[in-house]
Parts: structure tokens; sequence; C-alpha cells
């Protein structure tokens, strides 16, 4: 069963998260993401870049908000 992905894959204030598109023979890769832990947003293009952007991501926003408690 296949999902049609959504027109729109950009993350948003209200849908916080990362969003990453692989590489295909006519385009690079693309990453974006919105923090949903300080709101701080981030895109980056290429495979390095990408790749910058998700280790950023996931070692300082996102799931390492998340480990901090109020
Ligand atoms: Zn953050």
């Amino acid at each position: 069963m296949f999902r049609k992905l959504p027109a729109d894959l950009t993350p948003t204030e209200a849908s916080p998260g990362l969003r990453v598109k692989g590489p295909t023979k006519y385009t690079s890769a693309q990453g974006d993401y919105v923090c949903g832990g300080c709101g701080i947003e981030d895109h980056a293009n290429g495979d390095r870049d990408v790749k910058a952007l998700v280790d950023d991501y996931t070692a300082n926003h996102g799931p390492a908000h998340r480990k901090e408690t109020r």
C-alpha cells in the first residue's frame, strides 16, 4: 500500500520536524528542519550539507530538546 506524499514536505511551526529528500538523478539532496523545541529552522542542499543538517538537528535540536526536563 502506497501513501501519497504531501506536495509540500517543508516542515512548519505547526508540524515541526526534520524532512530529508534524497538526491535523484536530477536534484541534489535537500533537507529542512523546524525545531519543535526552540522554533529554529534551517535548510540545506547537497549530500554533505544535508548530512551536517541532520547531525545538527539530532545533536542540538528535536530529540535533544526532549531529553531536557522542565
Ligand atoms: Zn532547537
